[in-house]
């Protein structure tokens, strides 16, 4: 059988790998436009206190699979994946709703061991786990929590499925009621995935069909700190769209959940530096791109606020720097 997979994000490369693993013919066909949310996405793996239950439903199956994905991958490629279990802190101060939380958990653990122990943690132990964590905050440490950088995992899989066989080629796909065109040529296909991200409605409209995908916006800014941070655990302060995580190096990023809305922000980290900036993607206007960003260094303090990007303040203060000090504005 041979498919064309349009989109090789996170989406689209997962889908040619397990396909050329099943021993289809693959082709994937990418135009990397500007704003690819594979590439900015935070990468929190980590759906194991979710209260929506209908997400649950998708995410847990698939955040409990990737221990089976990374071994496979590790078959198939010496491109690393990048993921990490490494905890994770559903923050807050409520002991009620702390407590309810855990209890979500564990029963989840049940059915899902990848989601591990869930314990109550006080502010002085949440804070020993993640340091800029603000001093008020009590937290669940959820041990089943695991991060990954979608850059890499996606590179992982693009470079497995190519290994099995896949054919990456660059070009803009186009469906038509006698099949695909990439760049105005047809290409042969039984079967075609259509795994472009927040384009895919667009591209199948030409077909008359309506698929329920609209861009969604958020913000993210990357930060450093000379401190080791293998280890930090992610951390979802309750009551608040925000998100903390770190990786390896020194970095550590704060980020707000999506919006409806066709502004998406975007950053990249820079060794020793932090910077963000709002990027106009993923929406029919195109990719102007409109910069704010401040400049920093490793060796000083990170910023306090959340970042010039952010479209709204935290519900409620979630870090502080230096650790311990009064919290972001
Ligand atoms: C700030 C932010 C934080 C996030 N945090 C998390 C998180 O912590 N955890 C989590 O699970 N998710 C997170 N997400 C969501 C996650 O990043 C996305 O759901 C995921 O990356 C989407 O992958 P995708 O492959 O569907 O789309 P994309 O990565 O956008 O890939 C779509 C690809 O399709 C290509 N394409 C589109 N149309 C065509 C065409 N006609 N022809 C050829 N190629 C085409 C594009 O060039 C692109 O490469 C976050 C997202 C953002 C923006």
């Amino acid at each position: 059988m041979r498919v064309v997979v349009i989109g090789s994000g996170i989406a689209g490369a997962s889908g040619a790998y397990h396909l050329a693993r099943r021993g289809a013919e693959v082709v994937v066909v990418d135009d990397a436009r500007p704003g690819l949310a594979t590439a900015a996405g935070a990468g929190i793996v980590s759906p194991w206190a979710s209260v929506n239950e209908e997400l649950f439903v998708l995410a847990g199956p698939a955040a409990g699979y990737y221990p089976e994905l990374v071994a496979a991958l590790g078959e198939d490629t010496a491109e690393p994946t990048s993921y990490a279990v490494v905890g994770a802190l559903v923050a807050g101060r409520d002991e009620a709703a702390l407590r309810e939380t855990q209890r979500r958990v564990t029963a989840r653990a049940a059915l899902h061991p990848a989601a591990g122990e869930a314990s109550l943690l006080d502010p002085a132990q949440a804070g020993a786990l993640f340091p800029p964590l603000h001093a008020g905050l009590a937290a669940v440490h959820v041990s089943g929590g695991a991060r990954v950088d979608g850059r890499q995992v996606r590179a992982s899989l693009l470079d497995a499925a190519r290994r099995r066989g896949a054919e990456l080629r660059t070009g803009t796909a186009a469906l038509t009621v006698d099949g695909v065109r990439v760049d105005g040529a047809p290409v042969g296909a039984d079967a075609v995935v259509v795994a472009a991200g927040a384009w895919s409605a667009e591209l199948v409209a030409a077909l008359g069909a309506q698929l329920p995908v609209a861009p969604q916006r958020g913000q993210i800014t990357h930060l450093e700190v000379a401190e080791d941070t293998t280890r930090w655990p992610v951390v979802s302060p309750m009551d608040s769209g925000h998100y903390l995580l770190a990786f390896p190096g020194g970095g550590w990023w704060s980020g707000r959940r999506g919006r409806p809305g066709p502004v998406s922000t975007v950053a990249s980290p820079q060794p020793g530096s932090w910077r963000c900036w709002n990027r106009r993607s993923r929406s029919r206007r195109g990719s102007a791109r409109r910069p704010c960003w401040r400049p920093g260094s490793a060796s000083a303090p990170p910023p306090r606020t959340v970042s010039p990007c952010s479209a709204r303040s935290p519900a409620i203060p979630v870090w502080s720097w230096p650790p311990g000090s009064a919290p972001p504005a």
